[in-house]
């Protein structure tokens, strides 16, 4: 009976169980057996294997977070211990091994394949969005939501007390979750690393919707861009003139990347873990998942690697028409 090996590295992200459960199961109803491997490569270095059931996995498809724990492991940079990893994954007798991960986990991934001739997998997560090759990463859509969630309660004060809202929202060097957010939520402004302008263009944006009758603002900003604090701050100096309830700023942070992941999400990650076992059951090995003009594809693991994702600019431009 042939064996497959699934892990979840680097930062979690809602959905990664759902997909847990879809490779699991996928591969039982294939007559594979499964071996879970805790805490990313560094259980691969340890050898924190465990077998899993298709009942081991009931009840987490609806739970985020990652049931096979995720960690950063700087040692797999190192030959000695991807070596090590190898090894380990000769004696457990995996056939394939199944990474839930992002670019990082990728190139992690693809060196032992080239190194040591192990067959891997990719199936891609991030909250950011940005792993090229794929229009879509586990966890955005639930990220977008928490965010959209939340700003659609800070907007209930920024409302009732006239004043601007500076809110920063995660996504790394990307702006995927800010352009999203701010559609979705009717922000004035999405400030994301990928189509920057100046900071008076956003002081004037800002300074217009005032004169336009607007008594209060939304500015979200991705973390790429700056602080919040930064924006609130330089705002705030230049806003001073004018007869409102002043600026106030507002980090999001990590409630981005937890709960319940949206049934988005738990569909993608299902499909994406069903369509990886069928890749290896097929003899397809030493590629990622991702998705294309909606469909769930395989693409070689390199296509992600050092290249840049970027939100779609018509996108960007109708949350600028939208403000009007
Ligand atoms: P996220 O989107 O959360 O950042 P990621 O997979 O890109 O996900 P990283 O922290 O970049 O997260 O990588 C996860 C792990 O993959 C690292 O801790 C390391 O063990 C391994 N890894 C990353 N880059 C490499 C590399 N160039 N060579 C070998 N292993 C790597």
């Amino acid at each position: 009976m042939q064996k497959i090996g699934v892990l979840t590295s680097g930062g979690d992200a809602p959905g990664l169980n759902a997909c847990i459960r879809a490779v699991v199961r996928a591969g039982h109803y294939h007559g594979l057996e499964v071996v879970g491997i805790k805490r990313g490569f560094k259980g691969l270095i340890e050898r924190e294997f465990e077998p899993l059931t298709p009942r081991d996995v009931s009840l987490i498809i609806n739970r985020g977070g990652t049931v096979l724990l995720s960690a950063r492991e700087p040692r797999f940079k190192e030959h000695e211990f991807r070596k090590k990893a190898a090894e380990n994954i000769r004696k457990e007798g995996i056939d394939c091994l199944f990474v839930i991960g992002g670019n990082g986990s990728f190139q992690g991934a693809n060196l032992l394949t080239k190194e040591f001739g192990i067959p891997v997998i990719g199936i891609p997560k991030t909250i950011d969005n940005d792993t090229y090759g794929t229009e879509y990463t586990i966890g955005f859509d639930t990220a977008v939501n928490n965010a959209v969630d939340a700003i659609d309660k800070i907007r209930d004060t920024s409302m009732s007390h006239e004043r601007v809202f500076v809110v920063e929202v995660m996504g790394r060097d990307s702006g995927f979750i800010a352009l999203a957010a701010s559609i979705a939520t009717g922000a004035d402004v999405a400030l994301i690393p990928e189509y920057p302008f100046p900071m008076h263009v956003i002081v004037d944006t800002v300074v217009d919707a005032l004169k336009r009758g607007k008594r209060f603002s939304i500015v979200v900003v991705a973390e790429g861009v700056a602080s919040a604090r930064e924006i609130a701050g330089i705002l705030d100096e230049k806003l001073k003139p004018f007869d409102f309830g002043g600026v106030r700023y507002s980090v999001l942070g990590y409630i981005q990347r937890g709960g319940s992941p949206t049934a988005y999400d738990r569909i993608i990650a299902s499909r994406f873990g069903v369509f990886a076992v069928e890749q290896f059951v097929n003899g397809k090995t030493d590629i990622m998942v991702a998705l294309e003009n909606g469909k769930v594809v395989a693409k070689p693991l390199e296509i992600s690697f050092g290249r840049i994702k970027k939100p779609d600019l018509t996108d960007f431009e109708l949350n600028n028409i939208l403000t009007i």
